[in-house]
């Protein structure tokens, strides 16, 4: 145990020494460790696993578990066709035919070309003669218009680990080149382990705008962006990403015990060689650049009329002049060698998303409604008013979530529970939001009301044949009965039969007090019982003791 204070007061001083900005090198802490665990002696049966949570415990069980379907075999069995590609995007994903056509040549390219490396190495030939430039992708587009859903769905067709980052994030730590190179162990967890099938993976970063030196930058210094911008370059043409953080203590103590273990030691980095990248951003202000290039080149070029944004038509005539204009390295533009536009989307593309894409947000809400017992349909007028409320919220597609959150939210709290079982959703449901809701309120309760009366009326009926005594309940007496019933998940017959359990007593004297033989039992005998009917009985005998005053 004391070995473990040692290990804790070595980490300290690491830690301490990361405190005055000066971290400790990769070998000065798996020597740190190399020591304490030397010092543990045969510490493979100290119970990492525990320690250090379930992530590490399915590392270990992928590695020891045996393999009988290769994931990464998928991968050299592609036989998929561009339109193929396309096609299957087109069941999720309206309009963006440019990007939808590109992207799926690309990915055709890039998995056919590791088929055909993979068929080479199988021969013994020297795969390294198959001469082959990697199709990355750039898609310039705004927000929200399905640049991550294209880029999503093409992954999972495929078959391949899908890594999604913001290039902004990578100037947080000070410590650039690690945060890179954590996207790719990133690919390597969500292939579950499977180093093969990882280095097939996509890696998908948006906002990579912002790591233009000009204009578009958005990083404090130039050097920042221009900085993330090499290291991603290394990472796109090919090298080697230490599969365990050298900064992350958990994951070199791993390897130390691994090492200790005599465990079968997995691959230790995974080559970057053939993983997808795909960069987008919404590259604000690339429209101006590239008219006023092309103004100048070509006359007669109706400019006026497309500098405010950025569609296909204009998108034709970018070249990577006009990318190393914007801010970027030309190196590495050059290492982006397909580039697409996804254009912004107008109301009838919202439309048709909501009608027609496979993944419309509205069989979500019908699910969610569903859950509650309550149909919910969608008519065209409503579909048009969200389509118009999403248009004015320039957010893309996001915008959906938003109008569609606010517009049912009401609906979504006050019709749970009730008797509502149908929902029709149309403009005129929508405009009329409040009235709605105050008639399924007061349908719901005369439906709750006339439930409840008839179990009252069972109750009267039993307690007449037992006791010979007729009881009337007034309809507020009955509203608040339901209300109990409801509150208390108790029947209303339940109630009535705790509630006035004993009442034959009291009303019996009161029938022979008063010789009355049909009592009205009002809200606050449902309120208080015991009150109601002792007040009834004093009543009763007062009346009894004026009637004897009377006849003195
Ligand atoms: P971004 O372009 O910013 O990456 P996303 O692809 O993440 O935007 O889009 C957000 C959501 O909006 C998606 O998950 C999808 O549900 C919907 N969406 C966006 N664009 C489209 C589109 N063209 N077709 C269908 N759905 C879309």
């Amino acid at each position: 145990m004391a070995l473990w204070g040692e290990l804790g007061n070595s980490l300290l001083e690491m830690s301490d020494k990361t405190k005055d900005n000066d971290p400790p090198t990769p070998e000065e802490m798996q020597k740190t460790l190399k020591d304490l665990f030397s010092k543990m002696g045969g510490g493979a049966s100290m119970p990492f696993g525990s320690i250090f949570g379930d992530d590490d415990e399915k590392e270990d069980k992928t590695e020891d578990a045996p393999v009988e379907v290769n994931p990464a075999d998928t991968i050299f069995d592609f036989n998929l066709k561009p339109r193929e590609v396309k096609a299957h995007l087109d069941r999720f994903v309206i309009r963006q035919d440019e990007a939808k056509k590109a992207l799926s040549i690309a990915v055709c390219d890039h998995y056919n070309n590791a088929k055909q490396l993979r068929a080479l190495e199988e021969e013994g030939d020297d795969a390294e003669k198959l001469e082959y430039q990697k199709q990355n992708v750039i898609v310039v587009g705004p927000t929200g218009v399905g640049k991550t859903y294209l880029v999503k769905h093409i992954a999972e067709m495929i078959g391949v680990p899908f890594v999604k980052a913001d290039a902004t994030k990578f100037s947080e730590t000070g410590y650039v080149g690690g945060d890179v190179d954590d996207l790719v162990r990133e690919l390597v967890r969500k292939a579950d382990g499977d180093v093969e099938l990882a280095e097939y993976g996509i890696i998908y970063i948006d906002e990579i705008d912002k790591l233009a030196s000009k204009g578009g930058g958005s990083f404090g210094k130039d050097v920042s962006g221009r900085g993330v911008q090499t290291t991603l370059l290394k990472l796109m043409e090919e090298t080697e990403v230490a599969l365990r953080n050298p900064m992350d203590m958990k994951g070199q103590m791993m390897a130390m015990m691994d090492m200790k273990s005599g465990k079968k030691t997995q691959k230790e980095n995974i080559n970057t060689r053939n993983i997808l990248f795909i960069v987008s951003g919404a590259f604000s202000g690339l429209e101006k650049i590239v008219s006023k290039r092309v103004q100048s080149s070509q006359i007669g070029f109706q400019v006026e009329e497309r500098t405010e944004v950025l569609d296909s038509e204009l998108f034709k005539h970018v070249e990577t002049q006009d990318f190393i204009d914007f801010g970027f390295e030309a190196e590495f533009v050059g290492r982006l060698p397909v580039r697409v536009v996804c254009e912004k989307l107008e109301k009838k593309d919202f439309v048709n998303i909501m009608k027609f894409s496979e993944g419309s947000i509205l069989r979500q809400y019908e699910r969610e409604f569903e859950a509650y017992g309550i149909r919910a349909q969608f008519e065209d007028t409503a579909i048009e008013k969200v389509a118009e409320l999403s248009e004015k919220e320039n957010t893309g597609a996001r915008a959906l979530m938003t109008v569609l959150a606010d517009m049912l939210r009401d609906f979504k709290f006050e019709l749970p529970g009730t008797s509502v079982s149908e929902l029709k959703i149309n403009s005129e449901l929508i405009e009329n939001k409040n009235e709605f809701i105050a008639k399924f309120k007061e349908e719901g309760e005369q439906i709750e009301l006339t439930k409840a009366r008839s179990e009252v009326d069972v109750f009267v009926q039993k307690f007449m044949a037992k006791h010979g005594i007729q009881m009337e309940f007034t309809d507020e007496a009955i509203l608040s009965l339901s209300t109990q019933s409801a509150e208390q998940g108790r029947s209303v017959l339940q109630i009535c039969g705790s509630k006035f359990k004993d009442y034959q007593f009291g009303l019996k004297l009161i029938q022979r007090n008063s010789g009355k033989d049909s009592f009205t039992i009002t809200e606050e005998a449902v309120k208080d019982a015991d009150k109601f009917l002792s007040d009834m009985v004093v009543i009763s005998y007062d009346s009894i003791k004026k009637e004897e005053e009377s006849t003195e």
